[in-house]
């Protein structure tokens, strides 16, 4: 296995601000890695480290083998798209795909010819003439896609491409970046802060959290068994119990992470279980999530469409498979 992108204690600090510290990470060439996390975590620092926008405060940076200190932006192999795409507004869709291979001298036709190749492979073919003042949000994106494909990068870095679409046009796009990946075999280091997007993307998620990283994992080890109370708190809704709680009702020790739709909700009568109060209860379309309260805890559960939903007020009682409870490593 090669690996594309190596950090070996890699920090960026900014005075006190420690946007990336210390951070151990190995990408491997081939791979959708994404790094999720929220806000202020530094992703986008870690980016732009790879890109070379910024070098690292302490820490060594591998790209493909090879030491990325003193190596300009230019001569990394490696390629960004941007949330806001940063297009240049004055030229067409051809000239603005062409930019890069202009600068790097590739003559005109050979231009032409990549850059039609490359709309095609984003689903823009014939757009050459337009301004990206005539297109719609999704097709601004795809052009910053070819305009960084064209250079054929090793690996191309996207920092929250599809934050700014509407939902349905974020799905449809992930599936074709998903599927554009597959096809051309490029390293994509995918940023975002949804967990969704990451977890249904990506063959590896790195979990970012004050400049560090959390847990690295496929998304079902992220999603099963996250590592700390903050990956199982911030990669979707699980419900974190603390020691007693888990102690109590599964038998083992430490903080616990139960995910909502491994809770079953029984009426109080049926016996053994968490007794619990219905708080509330929200449609979600395929499924009904139930707010519950036990032991003074705000407990969630999902039920699927068909089940029994309890009244709110209800007084009821929860149980689950003790192998559904994950015991976390940390607190
Ligand atoms: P993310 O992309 O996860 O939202 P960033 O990498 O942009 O996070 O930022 C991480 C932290 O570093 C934030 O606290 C941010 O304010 C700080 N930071 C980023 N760039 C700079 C800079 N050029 N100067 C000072 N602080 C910065
Ligand atoms: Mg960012």
């Amino acid at each position: 296995m090669t690996t594309a992108v190596s950090f070996q204690s890699v920090s960026r600090h900014y005075s006190a601000v420690k946007a990336v510290d210390r951070v151990d990470l190995d990408v491997q060439a081939g791979e959708f890695f994404a790094m999720l996390g929220p806000s202020g975590s530094g992703k986008t620092t870690s980016l732009r480290l790879i890109a070379g926008f910024e070098q690292p405060t302490a820490g060594h940076i591998e790209i493909f083998g090879e030491t990325a200190e003193g190596v300009p932006p230019y001569r990394r192999n490696v390629n960004t798209v941007f949330q806001d795409y940063a297009l240049f507004p004055h030229l067409n869709v051809l000239d603005n795909v062409a930019y890069g291979l202009m600068v790097r001298g590739v003559p005109r036709a050979e231009r032409h010819r990549a850059t039609e190749e490359v709309l095609a492979m984003v689903k823009l073919p014939g757009y050459g003439d337009r301004r990206p003042g005539q297109l719609s949000g999704g097709q601004r994106q795809r052009v910053a896609l070819a305009r960084a494909l064209v250079n054929r990068p090793k690996v191309l870095l996207l920092d929250e491409p599809l934050g700014a679409l509407d939902l349905k046009l974020r799905e449809q796009m992930q599936e074709e970046l998903k599927s554009l990946q597959r096809q051309l075999g490029i390293t994509f280091v995918f940023v975002t802060h949804d967990q969704g997007e990451a977890l249904s993307m990506a063959d590896r998620v790195a979990v970012f959290s004050d400049g560090r990283i959390m847990q690295v994992g496929t998304p079902q080890e992220i999603y099963q068994r996250p590592a700390s109370r903050f990956v199982a708190d911030f990669v979707g809704s699980s419900n974190v119990l603390p020691p007693d709680f888990v102690q109590r009702y599964s038998g083992q020790r430490g903080w616990g992470s139960l995910r909502p739709e491994s809770i079953r909700i029984q009426a109080e009568a049926a016996g053994d279980g968490v007794p619990a109060r219905v708080v509330s209860k929200s449609y979600l379309g395929a499924a009904t999530r139930v707010v519950l309260e036990a032991e003074g805890l705000r407990i969630n559960a999902i039920l699927p469409a068909g089940a029994r939903l309890p009244e709110d007020g209800e007084a009821v009682v929860l149980t689950f498979n003790r192998e559904n409870m994950h015991v976390m490593e940390e607190g």
